[in-house]
């Protein structure tokens, strides 16, 4: 019997609960002839009044959590289950052809699907979705198999899933959900990145994971080491039990650093931010002692909705931030949207390779008037705080020259109708294509900053999916490839008086900030969780001591080769 499987550490800290698992149940369907025809019709009836009855929580937890019109999309599910036009020929087919519930279901569904999906009319392809939906839980039902909804859970669980979408994710409820885990996926996929905002331990890319546990079984999640122990023994539970209050004191000791500005040991000081989502990320921030927020990640006010976010929702949220920031520099990324983050609202053609694709400012660019909304609403919400706008996936100067055009086309427009706009504004890009950090010097003499997203930079410069545990040896923060580039982005900036962050997870791991340091990086962006431990850790660096190692790292040949060096230096 397997007792652990191993991952990647993609969340701090330790959970203990029931593995729930989160999966596509399969619906496979064979056409039967029936006798006894009443009795399938009573198979149906119960089945569709155990979808009603699901459906109906699931609507009214969905409009106590998320929102009205999420749930409304559930009412229009209980509509499709009491249509006659709908049940009556399934019922027809049952009582005249003798077939079984489930083929005279599909097929009746399938007819009315493809019949909607043939219409040039949005509303009706929206139907055919609706029944797809709604055929899947009564089929669920009667074949005896269960689906799940993630904002369903009611118990402390850990989930169990193939791979977690951005969209999944949200829906989590932290109050129950206690950790989880994942087949797919590396440290820097989005579900990974959530998990440490809402501080849930989290092992990923855990290779059989599926295959191995099993619903209801008693899992630990070790996010600190990357390890998932299955039905534990009483030893195991306790030994992880000590190692989860060894980290809570750890916790504690870091706490103490919660209002003191980071500093280096020889006087030196940096900033430590954090990476956000949403507005109410804002208190973990403030919680773990966040100097700024060096990353807000807009798409995420995009995403879990059924259209685009208006010009004063979105002014909303981004005046909520800056306020609760307090005058605290706050670095608002624009719309990065592609790659793994779709929206289900924006029906962009498939391509081959979307994380190459038109995505990020290039979808912006495409669409100006999406994004000119977004500017708008920035501009706006710039009074109540220290905003600085960022543009995401920048290759080539001009794409910055064209997004800024439109910020200060916008700009003047506002000032034009009489609206405030702040004055002092900073414009600047991520750094995460290797051809932008080549030409760092022209752009340092353009932007106001850069900020290194290395989640995207490792991933295109060793050319290896960040998504993809198969190719995850070759997704090398410490590859000196990437050191170099990074040293080319930080020194241009320097010599044009400009700043240099990094948004990237690289800014806070403990073998990356000795180095970052030495290279003198001016701000590191991290999970909020992350901050206070790297602030003790940099309180004990001399900054002077680690620049003098740089050159001799930067010369090392391999990624192993400078993890080495690392560990030498500051043990
Ligand atoms: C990055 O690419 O490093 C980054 C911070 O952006 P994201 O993870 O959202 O792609
Ligand atoms: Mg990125």
């Amino acid at each position: 019997m397997i007792t652990s499987l191993s991952g990647i550490a993609a969340s701090n800290g330790i959970a203990f609960a029931k593995a729930f698992r989160l999966e596509n149940p399969k619906l496979d369907v064979e056409k039967t002839t029936v006798e006894d025809t009443e009795k399938e019709i009573s198979r149906l009836d119960a089945a569709l009044a155990k979808s009603v009855a699901e459906l109906e929580v699931i609507q009214q937890r969905t409009r106590e959590q998320i929102s009205d019109k999420e749930a409304a999309i559930f009412g229009a599910h209980l509509l499709v289950l009491s249509d006659p036009e709908l049940i009556g020929p399934v019922k027809e087919k049952i009582t005249n052809d003798k077939q079984n519930a489930e083929s005279a279901l599909k097929e009746t569904a399938d007819g009315f699907v493809a019949m909607f999906e043939a219409m040039d009319n949005e509303y009706m392809k929206e139907r055919a979705a609706d029944i797809r939906d709604v055929t899947k839980r009564v089929l669920a039902h009667l074949l005896g198999v269960s689906i799940q909804n993630p904002s369903m859970i009611s118990e402390e669980v850990i989930i169990i899933a193939e791979d977690l979408t951005p969209s999944d994710t949200v829906q989590l409820n932290p109050q129950f959900v206690q950790g989880f885990v994942t087949e797919i996926g590396g440290r820097t996929s989005h579900s990974a990145i959530l998990a440490r905002t809402l501080e849930i331990p989290a092992v990923v890319g855990a290779k059989s994971l599926m295959a191995t546990i099993q619903n209801g079984v008693s899992v630990i999640v070790d996010g600190l080491d990357g390890q998932v122990l299955i039905d534990p023994d009483e030893a195991t539970i306790a030994e992880y039990q000590t190692k989860k209050a060894q980290y809570e004191e750890q916790k504690a000791e870091w706490a103490k650093l919660k209002n003191e500005a980071t500093v280096t040991a020889d006087g030196q000081a940096v900033e430590i931010g954090a990476n956000i989502g949403t507005p109410k990320d804002t208190t973990g921030v403030l919680e773990n002692g966040g100097e700024a927020i060096g990353l807000y990640r807009t798409e995420f006010l995009y995403m879990g909705r059924d259209e685009f976010p208006t010009e004063e929702q979105q002014y909303e949220a981004y005046a909520a931030v800056l306020k609760a920031m307090e005058g605290k520099p706050t670095v608002v990324r624009t719309l990065d949207i592609g790659g793994d983050k779709e929206l289900s609202y924006l029906d962009l053609p498939k391509e081959l390779n979307p994380f190459l694709g038109l995505r990020a400012i290039r979808l912006c660019l495409e669409m100006p008037d999406m994004f000119r909304t977004q500017l708008r609403a920035l501009l706006r919400a710039s009074v109540h705080g220290n905003l600085k706008i960022m543009f995401p996936m920048i290759a080539t100067l001009e794409e910055f020259r064209e997004a800024k055009a439109l910020l200060l086309e916008e700009k003047a427009k506002l000032l034009e109708e009489g609206i405030e706009v702040s004055d002092s504004i900073e414009v600047g890009i991520m750094v995460e294509i290797p051809s932008t950090a080549v030409m760092a010097d022209a752009f340092a003499k353009e932007v106001d900053f850069f900020s290194i997203g290395t989640n995207d930079l490792i991933q295109y410069t060793m050319a290896a999916d960040r998504m993809n545990e198969q190719v995850s040896y070759l997704y090398q923060p410490f590859n000196p490839a990437i050191l170099r580039l990074v040293k080319m982005v930080i020194d241009a900036s320097h010599r044009e008086g400009k700043w240099t962050g990094m948004c990237g997870e690289m800014a806070g791991d403990e073998i990356a900030i000795p180095i970052l340091l030495g290279l003198g990086l001016d701000e590191f962006s991290m999970s909020a969780s992350s901050i206070l431990k790297a602030r003790a850790q940099i309180s004990k660096l001399s900054k002077a001591e680690m620049a003098s190692h740089t050159e001799r790292i930067l010369a090392l040949g391999t990624s192993d080769e400078v993890e080495a060096y690392v560990k030498s230096i500051v043990s």
